[in-house]
């Protein structure tokens, strides 16, 4: 899809929280210690290559992608940072992830073996443990040996990297993650320590665990100024929302009562009201549930009514307000602040999901040192 850029919805990524956000993380390690930005999934749906370049500014060191084509765009853009793939790769692949300088992630010991006989020039791997994840990576102490046996064996895989991902870091119990944190042990007593980097840390074992055994952490949702937790723990240091979303009234009236708005007819004005139609729908990532959500309009917060059509919705007003006024769905408004946290638990989800969810309908305008900058 296209950015719809004659259209006044729009997102505005403010690479200054960005900014804010690694910063204040980074004064928490110690000397020894790097940060690298997880910027899958578009980063996270603010732009890959936007927030990447602000992150590396901030003081990141690498990046982190789940599949190629992440990094590759990367590479595109001229970033010459290190870039971990964390996830699973075609072997097929294995090529254009050395030309392109791109560290892949050893998912599994079949991999591992597969990568130990088509490897032909040397690469970079990170070896992954699943110590309670129960996604990816090695398991058992017999296969860590065998994969052991490989990596010290073929000098053209580069073992620069051990790592694993814990799944309960952001719960106020952390009886999960001191289990894993044993099973990690028992790997690194397998393999080592003498590896360049040891990392378990996402945002939210950093926020409330600490960067733990390891001297790099992951941090993704986060750096996007997002409480990994949702509400659950209050994050260390006020972390700053990067992403807003605005749209325009484009179409106002008032309505006698017992008039009915929307498909399906859900909703029937109460009174005389002033109802305003907004361009943005479904197909922007503005899910149906939404539907009952408030959104700011000159500092006041004012219900979708009716249900989201795939590019319109409607809201109701207390007053009448001019065509091309500014609605904030996410974000601040006069004074008033939208949270993608309220969002996410209004449809029932996580923040991470929100963000990812806006579609590339929307286009994305980054502000930086407070102006709104282009970006290419
Ligand atoms: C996505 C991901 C991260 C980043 O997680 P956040 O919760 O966004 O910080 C870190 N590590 C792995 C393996 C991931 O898949």
């Amino acid at each position: 899809m296209i950015p719809s850029t004659y259209r006044s919805s729009r997102l505005k990524i403010n690479l200054d929280a960005i900014d804010f956000n690694i910063k204040e993380e980074i004064k928490r390690l110690n000397s020894s210690q790097t940060l690298y930005a997880v910027v899958k999934a578009n980063g996270y749906g603010h732009g890959a290559v936007a927030t990447a370049k602000t992150a590396i500014k901030a003081g990141a060191r690498g990046l982190c992608v789940s599949n190629l084509n992440e990094a590759l765009e990367l590479r595109e853009a001229e970033i010459k940072e290190p870039i971990i793939v964390l996830s699973y790769v075609e072997i097929e692949y294995i090529n254009k992830a050395i030309q392109h300088d791109i560290t892949l992630t050893a998912t599994s010991l079949e991999w591992l073996m597969l990568l130990d006989k088509k490897v032909k020039s040397p690469i970079k791997i990170h070896l992954k443990i699943d110590t309670g994840m129960g996604r990816i990576g090695l398991r058992e102490e017999s296969e860590m040996k065998e994969a052991k046996k490989i990596l010290e064996n073929n000098p053209l895989i580069e073992f620069e990297g051990i790592f694993t991902h814990f799944s309960k870091a952001d719960s106020q119990d952390f009886s999960y993650v001191e289990l894993q944190k044993k099973r990690f042990v028992n790997a690194l007593d397998i393999f080592g320590r003498e590896m360049k980097y040891i990392h378990t840390s996402n945002s939210a074992t950093a926020l409330w665990h600490g960067a733990w055994e390891s001297n790099l952490i992951r941090f993704g949702d986060a750096m996007y100024g997002m409480n990994p937790s949702g509400n659950e723990l209050e994050e260390p240091f006020k972390l700053k929302q990067a992403l807003s979303l605005e749209t325009k009234i484009i179409h106002i009236k008032k309505l006698p009562r017992g008039e009915k708005i929307g498909y399906g007819a859900t909703y029937e004005t109460l009174e005389s009201e002033w109802i305003a139609t907004l361009p943005i729908g479904y197909a922007d990532g503005l899910v149906r549930d939404f539907q009952g959500f408030h959104v700011l309009v000159d500092g006041k917060k004012c219900p979708i009514v009716g249900r989201i059509c795939m590019d319109q919705c409607m809201i109701r007003l207390d007053q009448e307000y001019k065509t091309g006024t500014i609605v904030t769905i996410f974000g601040e408004n006069k004074g008033t602040f939208n949270s993608i946290q309220s969002g996410a638990e209004f449809v029932k989800t996580i923040n991470y999901e929100i963000t990812c969810g806006l579609t590339d309908r929307l286009p994305r305008i980054y502000i930086k040192n407070g102006q709104e900058v282009e970006l290419n």
